[in-house]
């Protein structure tokens, strides 16, 4: 999944990458508000963390913004200890969750999987379809309780389409949320990705629709 990180502060920015990427997210960091704004007006992201104090344009006007047209991409607030004024103009402006400064890793990790679950409409840590089980708590995947040993990329995938369960994810949709690089999204690797996951999966799990995506049938329990 890819998770925009808005946040001018290079220390606090780059904790909160080296964990979101050890979690299996795809990062991209902006430091200024303007380019935030853009950012998000202009790409699918599973989630974004924002920092309200951001020069040029502040966290707040940015997601009144989006929120203005339209975009439903769940928001993670990051703020100053002691503003708690400012987390309450952050919720009404349409902020999912927020999380006071300074944080622990483990808990800004474990907010970011709430919100990124609740929009996708699941509620629990633990994904299970059929035999199939995710924990997205610890990036673990079994098959009748079998571990299997997914790559990062892999693991990126099943954990998409798993969130989106009975849903048909369209190809551009999913390259998006597995590649930071343009030229990748637009050959095969989906393909060639898929068909290596279908390898290590139970028969039939993702299905083709020739034309529009993938689709793992749910429920998701
Ligand atoms: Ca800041």
């Amino acid at each position: 999944m890819r998770i925009l990180l808005a946040e001018d502060d290079d220390r606090i920015a780059r904790d909160v990458l080296t964990t979101l990427t050890a979690s299996g997210f795809l990062v991209d960091r902006e430091r200024g508000g303007e380019e935030t704004l853009f950012r998000g007006e202009t790409e699918d992201y599973a989630a974004i963390v924002l920092d309200l104090g951001l020069p040029g344009m502040d966290g707040l006007t940015i997601l009144r913004r989006w929120r203005a047209q339209g975009r439903a991409t769940p928001v993670l607030i990051l703020s100053a200890r002691d503003a708690w004024t400012e987390r309450v103009d952050g919720i009404d402006a349409g902020a999912d969750d927020y999380l006071p400064k300074p944080f622990h890793m483990e808990e800004m990790l474990a907010r970011l999987r709430a919100v990124v679950r609740r929009s996708a409409g699941q509620s629990a840590a633990v994904l299970k379809v059929g035999p199939l089980t995710l924990d997205t708590r610890q990036m673990r995947v079994s098959h009748d309780g079998i571990p299997l040993h997914l790559t990062p990329l892999e693991y990126r995938m099943l954990s998409y389409l798993l969130h989106h369960a009975g849903r048909v994810v369209p190809h551009q949709e999913l390259a998006s949320q597995l590649y930071a690089d343009d030229a990748i999204k637009d050959g095969n690797a989906i393909e060639v990705l898929v068909g290596r996951l279908r390898r290590k999966l139970p028969d039939d799990l993702i299905e083709t629709r020739r034309g529009f995506g993938y689709t793992i049938k749910g429920p998701v329990g």
